[in-house]
């Protein structure tokens, strides 16, 4: 805890504005403007809030196939027979599978939750990288789409899983990346579902 509890507030408040505080993209001014709000809402609606927090706490889930996040497994997409299964679109985040979705993707999911980066001691063996070359073997997959993040440690995790699965002479499968039309250094889930469709339309051979 913060524990900075200034004149004009009280230890419940102060305690309210330090755990937002301590969610990614939210500073000081911002938890204190959401603490506030919370405040002046009605009893009924911030019980659906904590009801809700609770909830994806105590049912959300990895699927066990694909890693995406589930209140059942295998997840929807995975039981989904009227999806593609022989494409397989690999992503670093969870998130990334909903930009995909809205993009009208209709192949299968593989989410690696991250991407290598030895400076923050991001090893392959952090991410679900064996499960995709298990995965990727006990299946009929043609074609791997590598959706990686267009960035330094998604460009490194691209290029790290295409030398497992060229090292590995069981593995005859397409390897692809999205087209470059993504801005560098961005985030897969911020792209429009335009620019992404585009991206996978045109995606090439690596
Ligand atoms: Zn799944």
């Amino acid at each position: 805890m913060l524990n900075n509890q200034g004149p004009g507030t009280t230890p419940q408040i102060q305690r309210l504005i330090d755990e937002f505080n301590r969610l990614p993209g939210i500073g000081v001014k911002s938890a204190q403007r959401l603490a506030y709000y919370l405040i002046r809402m009605p009893v009924a609606q911030s019980e659906d809030l904590s009801d809700a927090i609770l909830s994806v706490k105590k049912h959300i889930k990895y699927c066990s196939n694909c890693f995406n996040l589930t209140d059942q497994d295998p997840c929807n997409i995975c039981q989904n027979s009227r999806r593609n299964e022989k494409l397989m679109c690999v992503v670093e985040q969870a998130m990334d599978v909903l930009a995909f979705e809205k993009a009208g993707f209709n192949g299968l999911y593989h989410v690696l939750h991250g991407a290598i980066s030895p400076i923050d001691g991001i090893g392959p063996e952090n991410l679900k990288i064996q499960n995709l070359i298990d995965r990727i073997k006990s299946n009929l997959f043609e074609e791997i789409i590598l959706s990686t993040n267009p960035t330094t440690t998604g460009d490194a995790t691209a290029l790290y899983i295409s030398r497992l699965i060229q090292d590995e002479p069981s593995i005859n499968i397409r390897i692809t990346i999205p087209a470059r039309g993504l801005s560098v250094g961005g985030d897969l889930e911020y792209a429009d579902q335009d620019t992404l469709r585009r991206a996978l339309d045109g995606r090439r051979d690596l």
